[in-house]
């Protein structure tokens, strides 16, 4: 399934706009319930007018709450925002930390979230993001019979070689939004058909 997935899906990358480690932060606490097409609609102009994390740490929470409204929850979204911000003025002289228990520490970063940056900005295979999609498509193509999130993270990463945990994050979760969709999945366009147990699927 791995080399279907590479051959179809050669490129499958993480879709949130950003520019640096601190902006794709941002962005993965917005992208929580919400699309990462309505997040880059946000972070478009919000990263205009703070590019840096000193400048979400200087935000004025109301506003901000209003500029991200769009994304829902949007209330502890800002708060967790601007602490997390403010933590890594404070404690990582304004530079995002790439450890996943540093990056544990900082507001409304959980594991998803640590892996998402660990993967994406600075290359560092310290697991398997586990969102929507990739729970989902776990279940469906019988990687595993859970649905905790950690639970299936350590499946897929007992499954899968060190090397393939960022990729396969990126490529599972675009098979879930252009063909294993939530509620109709596309199986007969699927090329992973022929090895898919379609566990759940009707
Ligand atoms: S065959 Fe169907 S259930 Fe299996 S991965 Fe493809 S779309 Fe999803």
């Amino acid at each position: 399934m791995i080399n279907l997935l590479k051959k179809y899906r050669p490129t499958a990358h993480c879709a949130l706009y950003h520019k640096n480690p601190v902006q794709l932060l941002v962005a993965t606490i917005l992208s929580a319930q919400c699309t990462d097409k309505r997040v880059n609609q946000v972070t478009k102009t919000l990263f205009k007018k703070y590019p840096s994390a000193a400048a979400f740490a200087k935000a004025n929470l109301k506003e901000l709450e209003k500029e991200i409204y769009s994304t829902g929850f949007f209330r502890s979204k800002a708060q967790n925002i601007k602490a997390s911000c403010q933590k890594i003025q404070k404690d990582f002289k304004g530079q995002l930390p790439s450890s996943l228990e540093e990056l544990l520490t900082l507001s409304g970063v959980g594991r998803k979230t640590a892996n998402v940056i660990l993967g994406t900005a600075f290359n560092i295979s310290s697991g398997v993001v586990v969102d929507t999609h990739v729970k989902r498509l776990s279940n469906r193509l019988g990687f595993t019979h859970s649905k905790d999130p950690e639970r299936i993270e350590k499946d897929l990463c007992n499954l899968l070689l060190k090397k393939d945990w960022i990729y396969f994050s990126h490529a599972l979760i675009l098979h879930g939004r252009e063909v294993c969709k939530a509620r109709v999945p596309r199986c007969s366009t699927c090329f992973l058909e022929e090895l898919c147990p379609k566990k759940g699927v009707k």
